[in-house]
Order: structure tokens, then sequence, then C-alpha cells
């Protein structure tokens, strides 16, 4: 590989196997949502050790399904994390209610729970914990303020799937719902997708009828619950479960790239990449900050080497902005970015960009 061919912030590749499942399915005619979603679906909750998991679209769906499923609407308020993609706030906003957004801890981008109480009031219905990039919210202190509150908990694992809290349990299972995403620049992907898993058997029925319009049987049409179309397709499930099957693999890349980013960054005075929980915690991206972002974006740009910025914090977009102090939220949306990762980036081109790193003068 010549020393400037492109670096992309993600690499994932399927590779024959996906194509293979793919065409199998088509082969067989099943296209539409059939038995190889329910035979993902069985699976994905299995492994996660839960007892329902419910396909949809996108992650994007995935939360929203949750919300209307819990009957979250118009004049209620869920709380969110200002740090996180905007997905989990616009999943709030289209079931009618207000997004109330709490700060991030000072030195990693997950919700501090310390300040959930304070955002309470007599609409709050929901807290939507988000374990970004892996990190695990702390479940324990946010279910017990819950409880103490009776509100319900949503967790967005878009960026946490076989991510695990310090106990080893698997993120996005100790709530009423966790909620998963099947995108492109996530662990497993089917183009488009998402996933919604419970343990609670009328919820779950619940889930599957807001997927589908509320159609309980399409030969006698009924409608007692308020649905859209947010089914999955048979060909997309065999593509996805084939990355299920064999997800040692990814697991162990993302790990290994990780790491080989860590040992050396760790010695750079002018970057840190930003820190994990546990080690129970997967690092899907490899997120840093600097003070130097935009300088080092550019430098990184002309080498071919792809960096791409973290999002806005969400206050900063006017219609989201609920009131409130961020300042921790402010800095990782001032310093944040994502090195060139992914599960089949290949080790040569994280080699090549942490020489690129080593050379660059802050
Ligand atoms: C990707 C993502 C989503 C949305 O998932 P899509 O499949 O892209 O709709 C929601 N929340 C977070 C934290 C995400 O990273």
């Amino acid at each position: 590989m010549s020393s400037d061919t492109p670096i992309s912030w993600w690499r994932t590749e399927f590779g024959e196997p996906a194509i293979e499942a793919i065409a199998a399915a088509i082969r067989s005619e099943r296209v539409g949502q059939g038995p190889l979603t329910e035979a993902f679906e069985r699976d994905f909750a299995e492994r996660l050790g839960m007892k329902y998991a419910v396909t949809v679209t996108s992650g994007s769906a995935a939360l929203y399904i949750a919300l209307i499923a819990r009957g979250i609407g118009h004049g209620d308020e869920v709380i969110v994390p200002d740090r996180t993609w905007v997905a989990s706030a616009h999943a709030v906003c289209m079931t009618g209610a207000k997004v109330v957004l709490a700060d991030v801890k000072p030195h990693m981008p997950i919700i501090e729970e310390e300040v959930i109480e304070s955002l309470i009031t007599p609409r709050t219905k929901a807290i939507m914990p988000v374990h970004l990039n892996g990190r695990a919210s702390n479940m324990d202190r946010i279910l017990e303020i819950a409880g103490r509150h009776k509100l319900w908990v949503v967790e967005d694992t878009c960026q946490a799937l076989f991510s695990g809290d310090s106990a080893g349990k698997f993120l996005g299972t100790r709530s009423g719902a966790g909620c998963f995403s099947l995108g492109t620049t996530k662990l497993i992907s089917s183009g488009q997708g998402g996933v919604v898993v419970t343990d609670d058997p009328e919820y779950h029925k619940c889930l599957k009828l807001v997927k589908n319009h509320g159609v309980v049987d399409q030969f006698t049409d009924r409608w007692n619950q308020f649905g859209f179309n947010f089914k999955f397709t048979d060909f997309q499930a065999a593509m996805v479960h084939q990355q299920l099957k064999t997800i040692e693999s990814r697991l162990l890349h993302l790990r290994e790239v990780y790491a080989a980013y860590r040992d050396s960054v760790e010695k750079l005075s002018w970057i840190n990449l930003i820190p994990f929980g546990s080690s129970n915690e997967l690092p899907l991206y490899v997120d840093a900050v600097t003070p130097h972002r935009e300088r080092l974006i550019s430098y990184l740009r002309e080498k071919s080497i792809q960096v791409r910025p973290h999002p806005p914090s969400l206050h900063t977009t006017s219609y989201l902005n609920s009131g409130g102090a961020f300042a921790n939220s402010l800095r990782f949306n001032r310093e944040g970015l994502y090195l060139p990762a992914g599960p089949t980036q290949p080790i040569q081109n994280i080699e090549r960009v942490i020489d690129a790193l080593r050379k660059f003068e802050p």
C-alpha cells in the first residue's frame, strides 16, 4: 500500500460470506420480514442474555418505538445527555415529548448522574442514558434515581453492542429497553437497521405492534395501537446474522486497534485518548481530545488521513436547548475527534496514523 492511499475514519467490510448470505436469502424468496429476521432476533437476544429482541429499520427507529411503546408523547419530558449523536434527542422529539439535556462527566462524555435529580419535573417520564462509544453510564445510580421518582429508563446502546459494565454485564440489558443500531458505522451492520431488547413480554408485544402500524393479524386489520412501518427485511437479517455468528473476530480487531493507539498516543503530550471506565467496555471508536483539533485535522488531511471531529453538543442546536450549563460537554465539543478505526481497519493504517501523529508539531 502506498503511503498516500486514503485512510478513512471508519472501515468495515463484509466480504463473500455476507454476499452469500444475502444471495441465499433472495434465492429462497426471503426478502421481506420473515423467518430469517426471527432467527436473527432470537440469537441477538440470547447472546445478550435477554428474552426478546425486535428489529427495526434503524437505531433511531429503535429509540423511537421504545418510547412510543411506553406511551411517551406530548407533554412529557425525557432526560438525555448533552453529548450523544443527535438521533437520541430526535427520537424523543418525534414522539412530541420535550428533550431535557444533562451535562456529562468532566473526563468522559457520558451522563453525569448527579445532575439528573435537579432536572426532574412533574412532567419527566424517562431517562435515556447513552453509553457513548461503549462507555457504561452509571446504571446502578440511574436505576436507583428512576425507581425513587417512578421514571422509566431506556438505554441508547447504539454505540455499545457487546460492551459491558464493570461487573461484566452487557450494556442495554438492565433497563426497560436497550436500543441498538445496525448502521454502517456500528459494530455489525445491515446497512441500516436497529434492534430493541427487553425482558418484558407485554412491552415486547407492544414493540412489535408499533413497528408494524399496530397490525395484530394482517387478515383482520383492526387498530388499537398507533404505529408505523419500521419492519426489517430477511436479506438484511441474513447479512447481519452472519456477522453476529463471527463476532469474535470483530471484537478482537477493535481491541487490537485500540491497543495500538493507546501505547503510542500515551507518549504524546498534546493529545489524550478519552478514558474508559473498565476493561469490559468495548472501544468501538478511538476517540481523543486535543486543543489543537482543527490544525491536526488539516495536517492529517494532507497525508490523506481522515479524522472526524466529534459532533456538536446538543444544546448548541437552538431547538434542543432546554437551558442549563454544559461546561464539561463543551470541552468535548471543542476538542473531541475520532481517529481512524473500525472492525476491518488494517493495522498498517493505524501504524501510518501513529507515525503521522508523532511528527505533528503542536
Ligand atoms: C448511530 C446512533 C444512533 C442512531 O442509529 P441509526 O441506526 O443511525 O439510526 C443513535 N444514538 C447513537 C448514540 C448512535 O451512535
